[in-house]
């Protein structure tokens, strides 16, 4: 499968000409099967996925979009995908079972609709399905889903793993492992299910929002810092590690700072717009 990266970008859009090279729309992965010519799965709709539409050219978008939770850095994107708010698309949406066992619709809704929003979901045209998804796994359109649980900060959030059957892919952007612990290098515990999650992936696709220095900043925010990202990467066999999630004052020249931080294994590659990988 292939991978398109089409936002890498955490908390909120950073356009300016210090954010040119590695992009400023917000949190979206897009993977098209190999026999494919465009991508049937959505990880996240931040600003990143009004750039699917352009992938489709004149046809709707026919698939599925994954959430990994509700942050508007996940969503804002929603109703700006030209290719699926038209009569002719189908789209199933799946986001976070939530605590309060609040039907998915109305989730979403609670953002999206006025007076936030001039409309709800149900405003949505073409063929929407909105549906709670439990921790657990699902198969869909020819790819296999395992959903976890990971913490971060306000809301139920989960990281997903996808496989096609030949690669594998794990997507967990937002990621807060000091919740649960220091860990051995204070940067967060090395739990469970990320490493599950990214157990001998082809490409782990994680939360770099801080680096080490930021700690403290990590923490309060919820996120995770890039070494904590490489060495979950290396516990648990991933063969890359795509540092994600950039925070939205990173520029292109710290970004290019934070290329240089790693050495060759796991291979590590700091997610940019322009990225498309072949698993
Ligand atoms: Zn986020
Ligand atoms: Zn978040």
């Amino acid at each position: 499968m292939r991978a398109y990266f089409l936002g890498v970008r955490g908390s909120t859009p950073a356009p300016g000409e210090s954010f040119v090279r590695y992009g400023g729309y917000t949190s979206c992965v897009a993977l098209a099967h190999d026999d494919q010519a465009v991508p049937s799965l959505i990880l996240d709709s931040g600003t990143g996925i009004r750039r699917v539409t352009a992938m489709y050219g004149a046809e709707a978008f026919a698939g599925m979009i994954l959430l990994t939770h509700l942050h508007w850095d996940h969503v804002h994107g929603l109703p700006f995908f030209a290719a699926a708010d038209r009569d002719d698309s189908r789209v199933a949406l799946f986001l976070p079972e939530q605590p309060d066992g609040a039907e998915a619709a109305d989730v979403l809704a609670r953002a999206m609709s006025p007076p936030h929003f001039p409309i709800g979901p149900e405003g949505l045209r073409g063929k929407w399905s909105f549906s709670s998804l439990a921790p657990g796994t699902i198969e869909e359109d020819g790819f296999r889903i395992e959903a976890r649980e990971v913490p971060h900060k306000g809301g139920r959030t989960y990281g997903y793993r996808v496989s096609d059957g030949t690669s594998t892919l794990a997507y967990v952007p937002d990621h807060c492992p000091s919740v649960l612990g220091p860990g051995p290098e204070g940067w967060g515990e090395y739990h469970l299910d990320a490493l599950d999650l990214a157990c001998d992936v082809d490409a782990l696709v994680h939360d770099a929002q801080m680096i080490s220095d930021e700690m403290a900043a990590a923490a309060f925010l919820g996120h995770s810092t890039a070494e904590y990202a490489v060495e979950l990467g290396r516990h648990a066999g991933s063969r890359r590690v795509v540092l994600f999630h950039h925070q939205p004052d990173r520029s292109d020249d710290a970004l290019d700072e934070l290329t240089r931080r790693f050495g060759p294994a796991p291979q590590v590659i700091v997610a940019a717009e322009s990225l498309v990988l072949q698993l």
